[in-house]
Formats: C-alpha cells, sequence, structure tokens
C-alpha cells in the first residue's frame, strides 16, 4: 500500500549558538536533516551544500545511496579548492519513502526515530566516538548522554573522499511517525519528552514542540527536526502517486537558513594557512593514499590528512600529520596554534591531550573546541 506522508519541519538557532549551521530538506519523497561543522560559517556551508546536491540528485532519479556519495564528493570538493572551507563536513540523515517503505542513509549523529504505538525506537546508529563506545559496552547510554566528548563524529559527509554511510530500509505503517533530527534535540531532550510531543497529532505542531522543548532544555546547539506522519491516503488522495498529498505538496521547501554574516575571529585570521597549491595537492593525494603525504618544498613540509592536539611551548596546538619523525625528518607540523596552557587542564583533558590520538579535520575541530582551545 502507498502510505501518504505529512510533513512538519523547522530549524531554530537555539540559545547558544551565532549561526545555524543545520539544514533541512523537504522535497518528497525525499526528507533529510544536515548538521554542519567546521566553524567560520563553514559548517552552515557544508550542510546546505550536502542537502541541495542530494536533492538534485534524487531528484534526477539517482538512487539515494548513490545521490548521497554525490554530496560527500561535493562537500569535501569544495573543502579542498577553498581554504577558508578546509576541514568542513556534515551529518545526513535522509529518507526516501516508496510505497510503505523507508530508504534511509545515514552519516554522523544527527538520528532517525520511529515512533509506532507509543514506542519510540532509534532507527540510526550515532557515528560519535561515544556512540561507539556504547556499542562495544564501554560506556552506558546515560554515561554518554553528558559525556564531554559526544560531540566528536567518528564519520561525516565531506570529510573524506569515500565515506562509509550506512544505507537500511524500514516496513512502515499507517499510523506510524517518522523523526529526523540534529542532535540540538537529541542531545537535550529526553527520549519520553520526544515521544510525547511526536504524538500530537499534527505534524507541524510536534515539530514545533520539539523545538520548544529543546528551548526549554537549554538549547545548546542548532536544532532541526523533520516529522513525518504516516497514513493510509484519504478519498480524495486516492489519485495520488507521491507519498505526499498534492495540497501540501505547496508547503515543501528546501531550508538553507540564511543566518547574519560572522566576522572571522582574531585566533582565525592568525591560523597558519597552508598554501592553496599545497591544498590542491592534499586533496588529490588524499583521494589515493587517505592518510600521510610528505610534500617538499624549499625545506621539508609535511601535510596530512590526519590532525592531533599536541603541546607547543606549553601550549596547545593542533598538529597535522603524525607524532613521529622519519630519521631527521618530522612527520608533524603545526596546522594552528591555541594560547590555552597545557598546565590550565584538567587530568582528563590531559590525557585526551597525552594519547595524542589521530583524527579527521572535522573530529579534531569538535576536540579543540571541546578542550576550550579557542576563547
Ligand atoms: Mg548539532
Amino acid at each position: 500500500m502507498t502510505l501518504v506522508a505529512r510533513p512538519g519541519a523547522l530549524t531554530d538557532i537555539g540559545l547558544h549558538r551565532k549561526t545555524n549551521e543545520d539544514t533541512f530538506v523537504v522535497a518528497p519523497p525525499l526528507f533529510a536533516v544536515c548538521d554542519g561543522m567546521g566553524g567560520a560559517q563553514a559548517g552552515e556551508v557544508a550542510s546546505g551544500l550536502a542537502a541541495e546536491t542530494l536533492a538534485a540528485a534524487v531528484a534526477d532519479g539517482r538512487p539515494l545511496l548513490a545521490a548521497a556519495e554525490q554530496a560527500n564528493a561535493a562537500v569535501f570538493q569544495r573543502a579542498n579548492d577553498d581554504i577558508g572551507h578546509a576541514g568542513m563536513g556534515t551529518t545526513l540523515t535522509a529518507v526516501v519513502l516508496a510505497g510503505d517503505t523507508g530508504h534511509f542513509v545515514h552519516i554522523g549523529d544527527s538520528r532517525a526515530y520511529l515512533l509506532r504505538d507509543g514506542a519510540l525506537e532509534q532507527l540510526s546508529d550515532d557515528h560519535s566516538l561515544v556512540g561507539e563506545m556504547v556499542r562495544d559496552g564501554r560506556l552506558s547510554e546515560g554515561e554518554a548522554a553528558s559525556h564531554p566528548h559526544r560531540s566528536i563524529l567518528s564519520r561525516a559527509l565531506g570529510t573524506e573522499p569515500l565515506a562509509r554511510i550506512d544505507e537500511f530500509e524500514v516496513d512502515l505503517r499507517a499510523g506510524d511517525v517518522l523523526l529526523l533530527c540534529s542532535d540540538g534535540l537529541s542531545g537535550a531532550v529526553p527520549a519520553e519528552a520526544i515521544s510525547k510531543a511526536l504524538g500530537r497529532a499534527a505534524p507541524d505542531d510536534a515539530a514545533a514542540k520539539l523545538i520548544a522543548e529543546a528551548r526549554k532544555h537549554g538549547g545548546p546547539d542548532n536544532i532541526t527536526v523533520v516529522v513525518l506522519r504516516l497514513d493510509e491516503p484519504r478519498a480524495a488522495d486516492e489519485e495520488v502517486t507521491l507519498a505526499v498529498p498534492a495540497d501540501e505538496a505547496a508547503t515543501v521547501v528546501l531550508a538553507a537558513p540564511a543566518t547574519p554574516p560572522e566576522p572571522q575571529s582574531a585566533a582565525d585570521a592568525s591560523a597558519p594557512a597552508p598554501s592553496r597549491g599545497s591544498k590542491r595537492r592534499l586533496g588529490w593525494f588524499a583521494a589515493v593514499l587517505t592518510l600521510l603525504v610528505v610534500v617538499a618544498t624549499a625545506g621539508a613540509l609535511t601535510v596530512s590528512t590526519v590532525f592531533y592536539v599536541g603541546v607547543d611551548d606549553g601550549r596547545l596546538a593542533v598538529y597535522s600529520g603524525l607524532p613521529a619523525a622519519l630519521g631527521p625528518l618530522q612527520l608533524h607540523a603545526v596546522y594552528r596554534r591555541s594560547s590555552l596552557p597545557y598546565e590550565s587542564l584538567g587530568p582528563a583533558e590531559r590525557r585526551l591531550v597525552d594519547e595524542q590520538g589521530l583524527h579527521t579535520r572535522s573530529s579534531i575541530m569538535a576536540l579543540a573546541e571541546t578542550l576550550g582551545m579557542w576563547p
């Protein structure tokens, strides 16, 4: 049976962020949420570009996974072409409805939920460090919810030439409610409150209630929700072949939220930017090696697609490369300095620095933010 989906979608900047880096897509039968990251407006570029590319590819008839891979390539390309956008990435959680089946793709820590018969089920796995630890049994759900590093992603769209994107299908029934949301909702609002809000009859009301709940719980991040209520077609919908009734198709939007330009901070301005030439080479090599490249210029300059946090002259810095040397050649270079002294860190934070864990550009920036490296 072909179910009819009635959508309600909203995005909100929340109470603590200067920009909204989330984007949603309501382009039936495609619905999606993207949560961008990367500082200085790069996050909203990443989520907007991913959403546009995905929607265009699906509209062209491409299968959802292929469309998501195309979105990954578009974001990765832009990040490598433009130093201002280096390291940007985005989450993507999307569904295409066909008949009574939901085809999903998912990468990152945005979420897809299903409310059926009053029970809320999370359909997607969180691609975050704490999410992986919960699945390994090393952390409880409760510990994960308040973990200081819960924002560090283990996978994202646009940060690597090939993204590992989850794909799954769900059989849907009349009465089901689907929710796609960014972590500004799921990270702030308890499951019971999400479940209760989704129980509202009108998807628009449910979406508004979810945003209100996230703000009530502090609104620490941008909040985006796409609510889909699935029903049997009404008599008037009998001729409708799309999964959305014609009278509601007029409300379809592709939202890339407009936000005021944010002045670049002094810290950003002083960041040592690799030359354009070396970034291009990085993109090319990254596609082949994806790990480490040494570019010889006048001296020996090490460039890589891996990063770690280290200590330079007593202060924290983000390094690109490996914390090692090959004979006289250091396999790392300072990517961005912070004025934060190592001495000011607590024991848990020091351990994170001491272990010199390797990260992608997006996850190292999340870690740096967690450590408070940029004022
Ligand atoms: Mg977020």
